[in-house]
């Protein structure tokens, strides 16, 4: 009929000694049995529906005649969980408890009950009953007779009231029900972040921990690598030098064949072991640059220069193409750029059977204070798969395992370019097609040197006025040629063989515009280039010119230019721009050809010297007395720094041969006694110019020359020690002492 039945009803506990009174309650409170409820039925039933008719909650009415029978339902009520709502106590209900009474022990059982205490008059006061049951908002107080309306809104009132308060702590209970599950989480959060905190910093310690094991053990194995340099060094300085000694003694073919071999495996050796060293710097972050004033034109031709025999052993031209005009006085770590460049050239030298490489240099950008280099490196070689190109770049590739075989190498080396470059603020690539060949290409960037230093000597020289023929067979070298002596105002024109020279002679002859110079390549297909000198000097026409002869630097051409075939001079291939200029610009004067290193290595010095040896290791003072020998020296021999000490107090000598590591005393503490005796006047030659210190030693990482020289030593020579290297090391000591003399 209503929604009212939805309600659950609201339980009323009636406590009350009469009787009669029950029935009253009921009669309120329940009106459904009331006989104006018969009649809306009634009603109901004859009219169909009747506008209902607005009506409070509906009551459960439970009746106790005594207080403590009332405390009984209360009790019940709450055990069975459906306590009631509001109490109508009877103050006065003898013999039993009073309502005051009752009210006070049914509020220990059910606090939230609203207890209305009926009376028509009383003992108590409203004072006395506060003073037994406290100010309490549960309280009503109905006087009888009962106005009925009273009686039911107050139970509405009461009911609503006690209900409210029941869903207000429902809700509450809820809400900290809630606050405590949220509590808990977040407890439970609490103790995973703290749980995760420790975890972290028990990482962080750990990880500390393995940072400083791995420093440790990176110091360890930079210490060890250094060791090891050191000890493998000293036993290879005796391998190659005697192997080098060896072979500047009678042998047959198959003799001289077997040494070379043992001589270039030392050789691979030794590289291989600088590329580990070197690499395991630059993956350690330990390797440094340093800047100094360098001469790019001298780095690049200084490296062709030292693997120009290699190339010229197997029959390759190898060119050097320079711009001209750039500034090449840069500031940088050349040794570092020359690694590089050597590395590439050295590939490509390995990997080319027939033709040529090239080198060229040229300039990207540049500003007042830095240029951008590119380098290139071209070879007509065996080329590399495209499948490989991009893996040569890291340790240990290599383009194919049966190349390797044949060539040897490591797989180190264009690891180690790719990371100087970038060191270097540069970037290595190359581009390939087998059979053919490739070109290895890397920039960097280096500062110019400071104002005033940074003029191109190059640039000054002019061939203004000069006529002059290039003859080579190889294009790229004679196009080089052509372009730096055109570049410097000089009429130039190329030929590519004998005749094509001798008819581009006639002609200018024959025209009144003689040559005034040819340059030559000795080693030519067909007409060489003596043949062809002979050919000129031969025809009245053309005998005037000056013939340069461009010899490669393993060749054995050793003619004396002044006398024989009419050469005017000879310059090296590949050809070193100071060196043409020189030929070209002194042309009565013949520029003195080098020969190569290893013939001119073992030519006696001709310089008076008194020599100190200091060497521990029995082989290597042997190696060293031998080579000391070839260079017209006889030393005097001890085996560490304490004796060369003495040695000095009891004599006088000019050049100390110092190895490094020593028992008793090595070699840094030596220098700096004898430095310091020096400066006091104690050793005997103290009159004359402190003795001269060449540091010799397995020591090859990087900052031992400084080292060296800062303890006072005044050059520094690596093992292994090669006679080109030892006699370098005694010319610089003897100009340097001539110098300081004149
Ligand atoms: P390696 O010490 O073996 O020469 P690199 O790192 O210098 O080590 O070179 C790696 C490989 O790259 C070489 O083994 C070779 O296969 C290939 N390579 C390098 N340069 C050339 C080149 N100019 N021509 C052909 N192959 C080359």
């Amino acid at each position: 009929m209503s929604s009212v039945g939805a309600t659950p009803r609201r339980r009323v506990l009636i406590v009350d000694d009469n009787r009669a009174i029950h029935e009253d309650f009921i009669k309120i409170l329940c009106p459904g049995n009331s006989p104006s409820e018969s009649l809306e039925k009634m009603e109901e039933m004859l009219f169909g529906s009747v506008a209902p008719v607005p009506r409070g909650p509906e009551f459960e009415i439970d009746s106790a005649y005594q207080g403590r029978e009332g405390l009984e339902r209360v009790k019940e009520a709450v055990a069975e969980g459906g306590p009631y709502a509001v109490a109508f106590v009877d103050v006065r209900m003898p013999p039993g408890w009073d309502g005051v009474e009752t009210t006070a022990r049914i509020w220990e059982v059910d606090p939230e009950l609203q207890i209305v205490l009926c009376t028509a008059y009383s003992n108590y006061s409203w004072d006395d009953m506060l003073a037994h049951l406290g100010v309490s908002d549960r309280l009503v107080i109905l006087k009888k007779p009962f106005d009925n309306i009273e009686v039911q809104q107050l139970a509405n009132a009461l009911s609503e009231k006690w209900q409210l308060g029941r869903k207000l702590g429902n809700q509450m209970a809820n809400l900290s029900a809630m606050v405590a599950e949220r509590t808990r989480d977040l407890e439970s959060a609490n103790v995973e972040l703290v749980q995760a905190n420790e975890q972290l910093a028990d990482a962080t310690r750990s990880a500390r921990e393995m940072a400083a094991v791995a420093t440790v053990a990176n110091e360890a194995k930079g210490e060890f690598l250094a060791n090891m340099s050191h000890e493998i060094r000293t036993p290879m300085n005796a391998v190659i030098g005697m192997t080098e000694l060896l072979l500047d003694t009678p042998l047959d073919d198959q003799q001289r064949d077997l040494v070379e071999v043992v001589r270039g495996s030392g050789k691979l050796l030794l590289t291989l072991l600088d590329d580990i060293l070197d690499f395991s710097r630059i993956e350690a972050g330990k390797l440094s640059f340093e800047e100094s004033d360098y001469d790019l034109r001298q780095v690049v031709e200084t490296t062709l220069e030292l693997l120009a025999p290699r190339a010229d052993a197997k029959g390759i031209e190898l060119v050097g193409v320079f711009p001209t005009g750039i500034s090449t006085h840069l500031r940088g770590d050349a040794g570092r750029l020359r690694q590089v460049l050597m590395n590439l050239v050295t590939n490509a030298i390995k990997f080319t059977e027939t033709g040529e490489v090239i080198v060229e240099v040229r300039v990207l950008s540049e500003t007042d204070d830095e240029v951008f280099l590119r380098l290139d490196v071209r070879d007509t070689g065996i080329g590399i798969h495209p499948s490989v190109q991009a893996r040569l770049f890291q340790a240990f590739t290599q383009a194919d395992g049966s190349t390797t075989r044949r060539y040897g190498g490591s797989g180190l080396g264009l690891a180690i370019a790719k990371r100087l470059v970038n060191l270097m603020q540069g970037e290595i690539g190359m581009e390939s097609s087998p059979g053919r060949g490739s070109t290895f290409h890397f920039t960097c960037r280096q500062p110019r040197q400071r104002a005033g230093q940074a003029s191109s000597s190059a640039a000054e020289v002019s061939f203004e006025g000069m006529k002059i023929l290039v003859v080579d067979d190889n294009r790229s070298a004679r196009e080089a040629l052509c372009t730096a002596l055109a570049d410097h105002r000089a009429f130039v024109r190329g030929a590519s063989e004998g005749r094509e020279a001798m008819d581009l002679l006639s002609a200018a002859a024959l025209a009144g515009a003689v040559f005034t110079d040819v340059l030559v390549d000795l080693k030519m297909p067909g007409m060489s280039g003596l043949e062809l000198a002979r050919l000129v000097k031969a025809d009245a026409a053309l005998a005037a010119a000056r013939i340069i002869l461009l010899v490669p630097i393993g060749n054995r051409y050793q003619g004396d230019p002044e006398s024989r075939e009419g050469i005017s001079a000879t310059v090296m291939k590949p050809v070193k721009w100071r060196h043409l200029c020189d030929a070209l610009g002194c042309r009565a004067k013949s520029s003195r050809p080098t020969a190569p290193a290893t013939r001119l290595a073992s030519a006696p010095l001709g310089v008076p010297a008194k020599i100190l040896l200091a060497e521990d290791n029995q082989v290597n003072q042997r190696l060293a007395r031998a080579q000391l020998r070839k260079l017209g020296y006889e030393p005097v021999v001890v085996a560490d720094g304490q004796e060369a000490v003495k040695a000095l107090e009891s004599d006088q000598y000019d050049v100390i041969l110092m190895d490094g590591q020593m028992p008793i005393m090595g070699g840094i503490e030596a220098t700096q006694e004898i430095r310091r005796l020096e400066r006091e006047g104690v050793l005997s030659g103290a009159l004359r110019s402190p003795v001269h210190i060449i540091a010799v030693t397995a020591s090859a990482l990087r900052g031992d020359r400084e080292k060296f020289m800062s303890a006072g030593m005044n050059d520094y020579i690596s093992k292994p020690v090669q006679l080109g290297e030892l006699r370098e090391a005694l010319l610089r000591w003897s100009e340097g002492r001539d110098r300081s003399t004149e």
